[in-house]
């Protein structure tokens, strides 16, 4: 199959105008212009005034949280995660949890995305990714210190549903682990943690140096996380380093590793990040809307650090908007910069691309339209732009309700701006009935 487009922007220095794209089996074959003259055989899908991009890679995201969107404002993360986050007395249904996975997914597959790296506490997201036929990773949540010394027990059998969960799924959703932060996981389970992705490939994914509450918490046991772990009765466990050094130590900066947030680092800490093949997980909307800060992404990227996007939940990010999100993270550099020419569109769109599938380690497969990559594209209308726009500045402008097909190993996701897989109003009156409203 051949798919012709207006533009194709493999991402990768190429731009094609009138572009084409030669699929078969799921795969990529060959991407330029002419195809159909070569392969007159094939048959074409003219996509008319589109661009055909590599879907977006959503590197951070907790799908199951859709439903808690827009239910606090104007909390700090320690409070929003009090109030918002599931604890033993308070966890939704299992089956609210699966619809509210299933909605989250739906609008990323909406918005463009084809690949996510969740974190999930029940792990009925990877259901939810693989229903919509999305491609991702699954990190299966642990929040080590409520096991107290028992944390091997409660590893081993989070790694025992990691086989049970990868088991029932497709080949496009793998399944890890995601100790959830340094201040809620003991140095033991952070230990076991990275000698599984190391010795046994299980991807890992972790939330680091989101808050200047989480520094003081791991250098001094002080601070805002820290009375706030104190209230829950748990003791601080102080490093007495920075959290990133902190990670090092127990060996989990590596390649497999996916960073989230990364806002408060010095320039020594983008250099160990940098230098460790670890991926960071930029979520400049949530960061803002949690009052954290803004990450040092220009920096990150420069120092040579495997950055991508994620949209967090949208319970702290209010709309899961992809092109949104990239907005935001082009936005915030060039004003963290006080200069407008540190990140340009394209820049911004190749973090969202190739960027997300570095920092989730799976740029063997995804990321640019080349040759032997897997068929994960989004087309994404431009047909009212005017002849002077820039086309990566069209592209970036879009929003999800330009988003016309989203195809994942060459399947159609979404067709003509509607998901294939489900309903989404029928979905969303469902979950609104769960949750008691008409
Ligand atoms: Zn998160």
């Amino acid at each position: 199959m051949i798919y012709r487009a207006a533009y194709v922007l493999p991402m990768n220095d190429c731009v094609f105008k009138n572009g084409e794209v030669l699929v078969r089996d799921g795969i990529i074959h060959e991407v330029g212009e002419g195809l159909s003259k070569s392969h007159p055989d094939e048959p074409v899908v003219n996509l008319g005034k589109c661009a055909l991009l590599p879907g977006f890679v959503n590197a951070h995201s907790h799908v199951e949280y859709t439903s808690s969107r827009n239910t606090v404002d104007a909390l700090n993360l320690w409070d929003w995660i009090d109030a918002v986050g599931f604890n033993r007395n308070r966890r939704p249904e299992p089956e609210t949890c699966r619809l509210s996975a299933l909605l989250g997914a739906a609008e990323l597959a909406m918005s463009g995305v084809t690949c996510v790296g969740d974190s999930s506490f029940t792990g009925l997201s990877a259901e939810a990714l693989d229903f919509v036929g999305l491609r991702g990773i699954t990190y299966l949540e642990v929040f080590g210190q409520s096991a107290g010394d028992d944390y091997a027990r409660l590893f081993n059998r989070v790694v025992d549903k990691t086989c049970e969960i990868q088991a029932e799924r497709s080949v496009r959703i793998k399944v890890g682990i995601s100790p959830h932060s340094v201040y809620t996981s003991n140095r033991g389970l952070l230990e076991l943690c990275a000698q599984a992705c190391e010795e046994r490939d299980i991807p890992v994914s972790i939330h680091l140096a989101e808050t200047q509450a989480e520094i003081d918490y791991c250098l001094n046991g002080s601070g805002f996380i820290a009375e706030w772990r104190r209230r829950l009765g748990y003791e601080p466990m102080v490093a007495g380093m920075k959290p990133t050094v902190y990670l090092h130590a127990t060996g989990l900066l590596r390649p497999r590793v996916c960073l989230a947030h990364c806002v408060w680092l010095t320039s020594s800490e983008i250099e160990l990040i940098a230098g460790s093949g670890a991926g960071v997980a930029h979520c400049p909307r949530s960061n803002a809307y949690l009052g954290v800060g803004v990450a040092p992404v220009v920096e990150l990227i420069s120092a040579g650090a495997q950055v991508g996007l994620g949209t967090d939940s949208a319970g702290s990010s209010m709309r899961l908007d992809f092109f949104e999100e990239i907005r935001f993270a082009l936005g915030f550099q060039r004003a963290r910069a006080e200069d407008a020419s540190v990140m340009a569109a394209k820049d911004a769109l190749r973090t969202a691309t190739l960027g997300g599938a570095r920092a989730l380690g799976l740029d063997d497969q995804i990321g640019t339209l080349e040759s032997g990559k897997r068929a994960d594209m989004v087309a994404i209308d431009i047909s009212d732009v005017l002849p002077a726009e820039n086309i990566w500045l069209a592209v970036l402008s879009r929003s999800p309700s330009d988003v016309r097909f989203v195809y994942v190993d060459g399947a159609e996701v979404v067709k003509d701006g509607l998901l294939t897989s489900l309903d989404v109003n029928a979905l969303k009156t469902e979950l609104r009935g769960r949750l008691g409203v008409g």
